[in-house]
């Protein structure tokens, strides 16, 4: 079984978008709505919109279930209050719901969560809750600068962030790292903003003992760890001057990496750099890299073709299909042992 732990719903029918707009033009009088009942979007929208674009593809690449979670660039917690992102990641989240009901066997969900900047993280946890409890999400994707791109929350490492964790370690579900969309304009979103969060994340827990406090926290960071498997040497050797543990003991038990690394040679390195037992397969497709590499003729987030090129054992590669992904998403592992798979 392939696994792609990564997938957003980036193919949302336009209705979505438009009551979002209608939220934000209405901030200053959300009395003048929209309300949440006045988003219709059928059944069939949402097969059409599934079919046509994620699922295709995936029948095409060879990949069997994506966890799934709403359009990241879209979460924007730095719009509005806390009631502003609490009533869209509420919608969002409902919708992945309903695709991973329409289309059971190949998606399940991942949750966003209402994060405002300035906000307590723990104000997210009902929402987390109805979407472990509810709606049977495996994973949640946590927003290191609901700021987008100003960095004004303390670092993950924070007591703050605190409550999330303790209910990710009673639920036994990972968080992925993931921001959104950069309202700082020196931050390109996917291009910069993405991978510096990436590496910013993982320096904030090095930097850290978050895993002494919790032993069994886990961490994906997406897109292939930033800029971390590149400088693996860099960090090993902060941490060593910082006096902390090798880096294997240090953070190894708790953070993984996808393979959102869309060339051959940048995937060659991650699964060199790390070990295996830490990178999980993931294509983040339909994403933000969307076309055809002129040098390969495939498209650049085809990202299996990398997988399947790099120089894995048959067993290393099955670790990064599936058996990484049963280890560090137990709620998805219970799922599909549920089901017999
Ligand atoms: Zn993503």
């Amino acid at each position: 079984m392939i696994i792609d732990i990564h997938g957003h719903y980036t193919t949302a029918p336009k209705a979505l978008e438009d009551w979002r707009k209608r939220q934000v033009d209405n901030l200053a009088t959300p009395e003048l709505g929209p309300k949440v009942s006045e988003l219709k979007i059928s059944d069939d929208e949402l097969r059409d919109t599934i079919e046509s674009n994620q699922l295709r593809l995936m029948k095409e690449r060879g990949a069997d279930l994506t966890i799934f979670s709403p359009r990241a660039s879209f979460m924007a917690h730095h719009i509005g209050d806390f009631n502003t992102s609490s009533t869209w990641a509420a919608i969002c989240n409902e919708l992945c719901y309903r695709v991973s009901q329409l289309f059971p066997d190949h998606f399940i969900g991942a949750a966003m969560l209402p994060q405002s900047p300035g906000v307590d993280p723990a104000s997210c946890i009902p929402e987390l809750e109805k979407c472990v409890n509810d709606y049977g999400f495996v994973g949640i994707n946590l927003n290191p600068d609901p700021s987008g791109g100003h960095w004004t929350s303390p670092p993950l490492s924070d007591k703050q962030w605190y409550p999330i964790y303790e209910k990710m370690v009673e639920y036994d579900i990972p968080a992925m790292i993931h921001v959104s969309t950069s309202c700082n304009c020196a931050f390109h979103t996917t291009g910069a903003h993405y991978l510096n969060a990436d590496t910013t994340a993982f320096m904030q827990c090095l930097t850290s003992d978050l895993f002494k406090d919790f032993p069994t926290l886990k961490f994906v960071i997406p897109h292939g760890g930033g800029a971390v498997p590149y400088h693996w040497g860099r960090f090993r050797g902060l941490a060593q001057e910082l006096k902390k543990p090798l880096l294997k003991d240090h953070l190894l038990n708790n953070i993984f990496f996808d393979t959102c690394v869309y060339h051959q040679p940048g995937i060659d390195l991650l699964t060199r750099v790390i070990p295996v037992d830490n990178v999980l397969f993931a294509s983040e497709m339909i994403g933000a890299v969307r076309g055809i590499d002129p040098e390969t003729g495939h498209y650049y987030d085809d990202t299996k073709r990398y997988i399947e090129a790099a120089n894995l054992t048959a067993d290393e590669r099955h670790q990064i299909y599936e058996g990484n992904a049963r280890r560090v998403y137990s709620r998805l592992d219970a799922a599909l042992k549920a089901k017999g798979k």
